[in-house]
């Protein structure tokens, strides 16, 4: 049976935050019911497609998927487990924000199978969580976190950021040294990205600029800082036992994210919902982004009406076939950002030539500037390539 990853998106959040550029918005549970009823539909859809495909990983991410009611949350897993042949040890993911969460609602969780949580934090100082517009507080946090343990959650992640406005070393200790005192399983850092159309970017796009030309800046780190705070991250969570497995991902006794190491191993994924994304058959595509046009293509659907459509599926928005060479480039993309890298039977395997005859000479040119190492039959990038990642993965372009 062919391994399948499901993404199922959930764009619903109690109130956007302001450095936020998700498909998400604020939305009343009139229109929550309408949507999931849409996205229930496109799942018996897309199962219907794929039969022989054994469901291996599930992430439910958003947007705040926990601010949907348990009933919710319990219709889309019943269907997803009536409508796909789902491995019975499938890692099921739910992405959770302090204070929307009960200690009713993750015992439904429990009892629909899910086993793994991922509570964005973002940050222990409360002056940065107000700054970032996030609905909670730390102390929101605290008592989020026990509830998850209480209800019995033994695969949980945390996410933090790094590069705030603002942020010292010490505050960020004072966030990682909160985290690990509870001994979260997984810890995913990410650094602070400026994006166009936020209100964090009408308040700092000078300063992000002055930060990419390496230049003093006033409210964001200067470069230089942006970078320290990075390592000084990584270090921290290195001695508390948390290894490294991916430029910004950690994981204690080797439970790391399953769900997204097959993103970067390229396993074929089926992304659900409004603007979802997927890759199989090494087609990439992507759903429809507006949500009324989501909901009323999935309610003609469900009426037994015929969609006129340019692509496979009439949720798509996009379609595109990967070439070898796309396939290719995108396999080294996804694959180095792994820390162990990628292995050269993979390559071989899935194109059916050497890797030394696509990237021979880039390979030995970024292993003669100790960017890049090998081992065992495998490439990875060092630790001097991880931190201009963008530059070495830009030479596995090609022409
Ligand atoms: S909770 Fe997450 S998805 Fe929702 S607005 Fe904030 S950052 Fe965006």
């Amino acid at each position: 049976m062919t391994p399948l990853e499901l993404y199922i998106h959930i764009p619903f959040c109690v109130k956007k935050c302001l450095y936020c550029d998700f498909l998400s918005g604020v939305f009343d549970e009139k229109m929550q019911r309408r949507y999931v009823a849409a996205l229930c539909t496109e799942i018996k859809y897309m199962a219907s497609k794929h039969a022989d495909a054994s469901v291996t990983t599930i992430y439910v991410g958003g947007g705040t998927p926990s601010w949907l009611s348990e009933d919710l949350m319990d219709a889309i897993m019943t269907t997803i487990k009536q409508s796909f042949k789902v491995d019975p040890l499938a890692e099921i993911s739910v992405e959770c924000n302090p204070g929307t969460l009960s200690s009713e609602k993750l015992n439904v969780y429990r009892s629909i199978g899910i086993n793994r949580l991922s509570i964005g934090l973002q940050s222990a100082n409360d002056d940065e969580l107000k700054e970032l517009g996030r609905i909670h507080d730390y102390n929101r946090f605290l008592h989020t976190f026990d509830l998850v343990r209480k209800a019995g959650f033994d695969n949980v992640n945390v996410d933090v950021m790094t590069g705030l406005p603002h942020q010292t070393i010490q505050k960020l200790e004072k966030t990682l040294g909160a985290v690990t005192m509870l001994r979260p399983e997984h810890i995913s850092a990410y650094s602070l990205i400026i994006e166009k159309g936020t209100p964090f970017y009408e308040k700092y796009k000078f300063d992000a600029v002055k930060q990419q030309a390496g230049m003093p800046t006033e409210d964001l780190p200067t470069d230089e800082e942006a970078y320290k705070l990075y390592k000084f991250t990584m270090q921290y969570l290195e001695n508390k036992g948390y290894k490294r497995y991916e430029i910004s991902n950690y994981a204690k006794n080797g439970k790391v994210c399953r769900h997204n190491i097959g993103y970067w191993d390229r396993v074929p994924y089926l992304g659900l919902g409004l603007g979802a994304a997927s890759l199989f058959d090494n087609v990439r595509s992507s759903n429809i982004r507006d949500i009324y046009q989501y909901v009323e293509t999935s309610e003609a659907i469900a009426d037994g009406k015929a969609i006129q459509t340019e692509f496979s599926s009439p949720y798509y928005a996009s379609e595109e076939k990967l070439s070898k060479k796309d396939a290719m480039e995108e396999f080294m993309f996804l694959g180095l950002r792994k820390i162990d890298g990628v292995a050269r039977s993979d390559f071989q395997n899935m194109f059916g030539i050497d890797i030394d005859a696509i990237y021979g000479p880039i390979i030995t040119a970024l292993r003669n500037q100790d960017f890049m190492d090998a081992k065992e039959g495998r490439l990875f990038l060092t630790d001097i390539g991880i931190d201009v990642s963008n530059q070495v993965l830009a030479k596995f372009l090609l022409d």
